[in-house]
């Protein structure tokens, strides 16, 4: 399922009333330390914190009456979860959240603070795939995927249309990936408004299936990463719509390993003042570790989420 320009410029028109226009944010301290000029797209200040917001509702606002009336069901423990409950309050589509029982209580309390109901289940000895598959077929619930579907890669691309129409055209562009919707959608607008840019997709050295799939040109798939980056705790690339995507538009992919993220991540908010998540701040990270030389080029980096516990981050930085 190929999605084009059109769908992403589609679902820009969709959201626009909705959604935040995130700002682009430059720093002559990174600037100086790149010799790049640098644009930030801070989708840590989106709605629910992550730019996952942009996909949920134009996927939600796209189903028919029948189906909205119904209601939706998603499975997540993360910014997915959040983006369908809050796109299900404000389009009035009931919304059913799968959930871990761990799954931390903040994103629980809000997840139900958006009017979700939450379904909580054992990660050790249940699936929550089965489990929300068989919410979906006795409640004629439909299934929302976090990234593998053309209108959430659509919807995500949106990110990448607005940062090159605030700040571009661009010589590089890069951009976090843990199943790749974020990644192909962004891509799918850049070939299209910045057709010299290369993209490039970052990931947790931890999980790097897309970067294998990459060069194998086969979907590789790996057991849960263990990684920080939560968001990209991905086993594989999206064997539907992300990775053709991806194969198509991308031009390459880097690794960056937990104690480096963990250190842009503090990069960012003691010379940035931005709360940054894990998975949020990968390709920052890459240009910030010199993953690869950026030197007098024009530089976008998507900044994709905020959402972070801060007495854990804190913790993780006393102890090293
Ligand atoms: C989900 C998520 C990602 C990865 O997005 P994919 O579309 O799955 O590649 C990156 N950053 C944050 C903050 C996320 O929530």
């Amino acid at each position: 399922m190929a999605v084009t320009f059109d769908d992403v410029a589609a679902a820009h028109e969709r959201i626009r009333a909705v959604a935040r226009r995130t700002p682009v944010l430059t720093s002559a301290t990174i600037d100086a330390l790149t010799g790049a000029r640098v644009h930030f797209k801070c989708e840590n200040f989106q709605r629910m914190g992550a730019f996952k917001f942009r996909g949920a509702y134009n996927a939600l606002a796209q189903l028919s009456a029948e189906q909205k009336e119904k209601g939706v069901v998603a499975f997540s423990s993360g910014n997915h979860a959040q983006a369908v409950a809050l796109s299900g309050k404000l389009l009035g589509v009931p919304a059913v959240i799968v959930m871990p029982t761990d799954a931390p209580k903040v994103k629980l309390a809000a997840t139900r603070g958006y009017g979700a109901e939450v379904i909580l289940y054992d990660a050790h000895n249940e699936d929550r795939q089965k489990i929300a598959e068989q919410l979906a077929a006795e409640r004629g619930l439909t299934l929302i995927p976090p990234f593998d579907h053309p209108h959430i890669a659509a919807g995500q691309g949106t990110a990448a249309k607005e940062l090159i129409e605030d700040a571009g055209p661009f010589d590089l562009l890069l951009v976090p990936c843990g199943g790749g919707g974020l990644l192909s959608g962004c891509a799918v607008a850049a070939r299209q408004l910045s057709p010299q840019c290369r993209v490039i997709g970052v990931e947790p050295a931890a999980g790097d299936d897309g970067a294998r799939s990459f060069r194998s040109k086969q979907l590789e798939t790996i057991g849960t990463p263990d990684t920080i980056a939560d968001g990209a705790r991905t086993a594989s690339l999206g064997p539907n719509v992300t990775f053709p995507l991806i194969l198509k538009h991308v031009d390459g992919f880097l690794t960056v390993t937990d104690e480096e993220l963990l250190q842009s991540m503090f990069f960012l908010w003691e010379r940035m003042k931005i709360v940054v998540e894990p998975t949020g701040a990968l390709a920052a990270c890459a240009l910030l570790t010199k993953k690869l030389d950026a030197k007098g080029m024009k530089v976008g980096v998507v900044i994709s989420g905020g959402n972070v516990d801060l007495a854990w981050a804190a913790a993780r930085l006393g102890a090293r």
